[in-house]
């Protein structure tokens, strides 16, 4: 049976990228040995790594003065890397979920953060507007998909300073205007790639600002310097980024895949708006998030749940249950999904609620 992956990560990869890893598992580039047997020095795998931060830069439309990086530790590490390297005395925040907050945790150790607002009141279920950004602050983080509660900011946010972004689950959903940004960083096993590896963009600039000693794993300047070779890489999860990144550009880049997103997400949102056993949990439509759709059976129906959970898995699809702080539903619909799996979960729905 054909199945529909919607898990919000590790998640759905091209089958490009699948086809291309296996390959390289056995013979990488001619080489005769597998991807993964291969020294990251080798001239094969160099090429891998420049053909991977070109693409970035390529597909992103990425300024001079970037540094882009394929960095491990996860998107977790970046929380304390951002600061550690950047806050000179003072940032922003923007608290919007589960990541924002953990990330405001980190920049505490180093310095004074000031939240300018969230939506905790309302369990993260949309997002603060018309806050107020000081302008001495040496950045404003945020996090523009909230992988866990379903929203996510379509934007980039207009601030009097730099932007420092944790974009794990959205990166390459669309343009984004990297000239606004100090720092965007992507754990790539949401939009990307298979975990192992963190995507890393910095402006070089932002860099060197900062008066405490930076241990030296930890600091950008290090894998700057030594273009994300300073220690052994993760050469199969850069290996197989490549492979989606080429993907990516096959498939008209991120102002395609914006357009294939919005007609995905718009499919699921309309059936959960007019269908009477859902709803969709973020009721401001302009807050949805277009990657994780996040949605509960209507309070009357409550006692289905569990049986539309059977009834979807029963049809092939896998990964719906919803995150334990949210409850319910949640389909992940990132760059890799095709609209067929988004439309079998509309016609599953339909379906059960032909039942009921
Ligand atoms: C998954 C996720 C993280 C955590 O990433 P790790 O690579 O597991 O550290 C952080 N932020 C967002 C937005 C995520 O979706």
């Amino acid at each position: 049976m054909k199945k529909h992956n919607f898990y919000a990560g590790p998640s759905i990869l091209p089958e490009f990228t699948k086809e291309k890893v296996a390959e390289a598992a056995m013979n990488f580039a001619g080489t005769g040995l597998s991807v993964m047997e291969v020294s990251h020095r080798s001239k094969e795998f160099v090429a891998v790594m420049d053909e991977a931060i070109a693409l970035v830069k390529e597909l992103l439309k990425v300024p001079e003065g970037y540094s882009v990086l394929f960095l491990q530790g996860g998107a977790s590490t970046q929380f304390l890397m951002a600061p550690y390297n950047l806050m000179k005395g003072k940032a922003a925040y923007l608290n919007t979920g589960s990541w924002s907050s953990k990330a405001i945790k980190e920049a505490k150790l180093f310095g004074e953060v000031v939240e300018v607002a969230s939506s905790k009141d309302a369990n993260f279920n949309y997002i603060p507007k018309n806050y107020e950004v000081p302008a001495d602050v040496d950045y404003l983080h945020y996090t523009s998909n909230n992988t866990i509660f379903g929203t996510e900011i379509l934007e980039d946010p207009e601030v009097p300073v730099q932007l420092v972004a944790d974009m794990s689950s959205d990166i390459f959903s669309r343009p984004i205007d990297v000239s606004k940004y100090g720092l965007i960083y992507a754990g790539a096993q949401k939009n990307l790639g298979p975990s192992g590896t963190t995507l890393v963009i910095v402006r070089d600039a932002a860099l060197g600002k900062v008066e405490r000693p930076i241990p030296t794993m930890l600091n950008y300047q290090t894998h700057i310097d030594k273009e994300s070779m300073f220690n052994t890489p993760s050469t199969l999860p850069v290996f197989a980024c490549l492979q989606t990144l080429k993907w990516l550009k096959e498939n008209g880049g991120v102002e395609e895949m914006q357009k294939v997103n919005i007609a995905k997400a718009k499919l699921l949102y309309d059936e959960l708006d007019r269908n009477k056993l859902f709803e969709p949990n973020i009721k401001a439509k302009e807050d949805r998030s277009l990657m994780n759709i996040t949605f509960i059976m209507n309070p009357a129906f409550a006692e289905l749940e569990k049986e539309f959970l059977e009834f979807a898995t029963s049809k092939g699809m896998v990964g719906l249950k919803g995150h334990r702080s949210v409850g319910g539903f949640r389909a992940s619909t990132y760059n890799a999904m095709p609209v067929e799996s988004v439309q079998a979960l509309v016609d599953a729905m339909k379906e059960f609620e032909s039942k009921h």
